[in-house]
This record gives C-alpha cells, sequence and structure tokens, in this order.
C-alpha cells in the first residue's frame, strides 16, 4: 500500500488540502504564499541570532588564540 501513504504525505500541513505538486514545504501554493514570508523571515532571524552567537564566541577564541601564540612566541 505504498500509494497510501504518499497520498497521506501530499497533504497541506496548514489547510490539510490535498497537494497536487509536490512541495517540499508540505504546503499548498496558496499557504506558502500565506505563510512563506513569515517561516522565511523566521529563519531569518535566527540565522541571525546564530551569527550573533558564532560572532561573540568567535571573538573569544580569537583572543584565546592570540594568547595562546603569544605565550609560544619566544
Ligand atoms: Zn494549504
Amino acid at each position: 500500500m505504498p500509494k497510501e501513504n504518499e497520498d497521506v504525505m501530499r497533504v497541506c500541513w496548514a489547510c490539510k488540502t490535498i497537494l497536487v505538486e509536490d512541495s517540499k514545504l508540505g504546503l499548498c501554493p496558496k499557504c506558502v504564499n500565506r505563510y512563506g514570508s513569515p517561516v522565511a523571515g523566521v529563519l531569518l532571524f535566527g540565522l541571525g541570532l546564530a551569527g550573533r552567537q558564532l560572532w561573540k564566541n568567535g571573538g573569544k577564541i580569537i583572543k584565546a588564540a592570540v594568547d595562546i601564540a603569544k605565550n609560544i612566541k619566544p
């Protein structure tokens, strides 16, 4: 019964509409337009936060590396 499973997978998770085309987001074109922008915004926000953390910790790592390099140099 693989066909039944495929049918279950091809349903928009937002409005339960059966998807005509394959959608990576699992959303029908209507809901992609409706939720696509906010989801992209959230993803960008998350990337921004991750980048900030990396920048913060990156500075610490560089400082530590410079200190180690100073100690190693005669
Ligand atoms: Zn939908």
